[in-house]
């Protein structure tokens, strides 16, 4: 495949090898993969493609270098981690570019998503020196009880395509806090970000071994067998519930830890009390951030039948302005798909809800030129059984459902078999607080469309997930108890 002809120095920076022990090495059998610019379809880069004999020479890495690593003072690993937020943000410039061209989102959100993974780095350099076990008289009085934390052991993270630095950082950070050593397999689509996290921690001073990346295409060769070794003792896991399923299944046969951050299907709910202002800016991040390629994104906004078709009207002006296009032009706010699938599934998504009544209050449609971009979509009058209200659209269009009682709206919200995140718009305190409590869901923003934030912990219930990431308990998963 050619290569774009606007390959910037970002991107020529970036390693492509292996990360195995240290070294860059290429695949043992050659292989390599390339690695796609989603605003036009050509190759940017092409990196190794990792099969099983190089996981095999990673496992062996992390289980020879777990013992060592354990043994690094809390101080030497919060001082890696400090050195490793410092040099990311130094170059978020740099950084951002090499997510936009990989993955396609604005340069804006790029930008942000760098200062989010960067500040997993500080806040794990600040829980590393915080790991407590505690002390205890048996309750019979005939002894003491002293409980210690040691890191789990080695650890195998994957990551998927849609924060590509963030998702990693999320996992790597905790994990190096608690002296775990670690194998990283990043989503095919976007394996810069990660090898230029990887050599920015090398050049922070983290020793040879704790860290290997295994960029490949051949993801269940590569993993199945580590999970299966027993000699792997932690699986965290970011993706969609098909693939934690299966990861689940596997990590079972040898009874190995799992954290899983899984799939959405987030309702955003106004009340006919919400301030607009607040409820048509929140909708907007929670729908339109990363183009809705986001765990969190609202997939369902229901809507009080009083303030309904004003707020539509308000929402449909605003998506209706949004730019479309090449994530790097400087005004573009919606930048193209992931790839020509996920463009394709969301035509199908909309088709189906419009075939079977729903009203295209806005966009509808693909971009027509090179890449994968959809416009900014509103839909109403959507009909009960549209496929777009059960399956996670993962792009720029949102359904609007008008509601009119409470009970029956948190019902609908709930019916569902995901639980990551709920939305609640109203000035109600009452209401705000029942709602609250009565929402399946691991995190709901109020008055909010954005829920991350590195001191909260991040996960699901449901089969949204299992485990919770950053906050203060995000090194609990990579810690156990003696
Ligand atoms: P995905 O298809 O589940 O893939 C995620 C990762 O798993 C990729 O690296 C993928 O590599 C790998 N993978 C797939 N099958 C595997 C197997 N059999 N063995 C080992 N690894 C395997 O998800 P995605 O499309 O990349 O990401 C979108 C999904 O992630 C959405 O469902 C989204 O909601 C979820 N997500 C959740 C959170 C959260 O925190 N809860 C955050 C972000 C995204 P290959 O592509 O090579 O198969």
């Amino acid at each position: 495949m050619p290569l774009t002809p606007t390959v910037s120095r970002a991107i020529a920076s970036v390693p492509t090898d292996l990360l195995i022990d240290g070294s860059r090495i290429a695949a043992l059998d050659g292989a390599r993969f390339d690695v796609l610019d989603p605003s036009n379809g050509m190759a940017l880069s092409s990196v190794a493609d990792a099969g099983p004999d190089d996981a095999r020479a990673a496992l062996d890495a992390v289980v020879a270098r777990q013992r060592g690593w354990a043994r690094a003072t809390p101080n030497t690993r919060a001082e890696i981690l400090r050195r490793t937020y410092e040099i990311l943000l130094d170059r978020t410039d740099e950084l951002a570019e090499v997510i936009t061209r990989e993955m396609g989102k604005p340069l804006s959100d790029a930008r942000a998503e760098v200062h989010y993974a960067a500040g997993f780095f500080r806040w794990f350099a600040e829980e590393a020196v915080r790991i407590r076990g505690t002390h205890a008289v048996a309750p019979d009085g005939r002894g003491q009880i002293l409980t210690v934390r040691e890191p789990v052991g080695p650890c195998i993270l994957i990551t998927p395509w849609n924060f590509p630095l963030a998702m990693g950082a999320r996992k790597i950070a905790p994990a190096i806090a608690a002296g775990c050593t670690m194998i990283l397999k990043p989503a095919p689509q976007t394996p810069l970000s990660s090898l230029a996290l990887a050599a920015i921690l090398q050049e922070a001073g983290l020793p040879d071994g704790v860290l290997n990346v295994l960029t490949t295409t051949r993801a269940n060769d590569v993993v199945e067998p580590l999970l299966r070794s027993g000699r792997i003792r932690k699986l965290s896991f970011t993706g969609s519930t098909a693939v934690g399923r299966v990861l689940l299944a596997q990590a079972a046969s040898a009874v190995v830890r799992t954290s899983m951050e899984l799939g959405g299907n987030a309702p955003f709910i106004v009340f006919a009390d919400a301030d607009l202002d607040v409820a048509v800016e929140a909708a907007l991040k929670a729908k339109m951030r990363n183009m809705g390629e986001a765990c969190t994104a609202t997939n369902r906004l229901y809507v009080h039948e009083d303030v309904a078709a004003e707020f539509t009207e308000r929402l449909v002006a605003r998506m209706r302005a949004m730019p479309v296009g090449d994530g790097s032009d400087a005004d573009v706010l919606v930048g193209p798909l992931i790839d020509a699938a996920s463009l394709a599934k969301v035509e199908r998504l909309v088709a189906d809800a419009v075939e079977k009544g729903a009203r295209v209050a806005t966009g509808g449609s693909a971009v027509r030129g090179p890449g994968f971009h959809y416009e900014p979509t509103v839909l109403t009058d959507i009909p009960g059984d549209a496929e777009l209200l059960t399956t996670e659209i993962f792009g720029p269009v949102v359904p609007v459902i008008t509601f009119t009682d409470e009970t029956a709206v948190v019902d609908a919200a709930n019916a569902t078999e995901w639980g990551l995140v709920g939305y609640v718009m109203t000035t109600d305190l009452d209401r705000a607080q029942r709602v609250s409590a009565a929402l399946e869901v691991g995190m709901v923003g109020l008055n909010t469309g954005i829920v991350a934030d590195i001191a909260a912990p991040f996960g699901g219930v449901k089969q949204s997930g299992i485990g919770r990431e950053g906050g203060a308990v995000g090194i609990d998963e990579y810690l156990s108890y003696k």
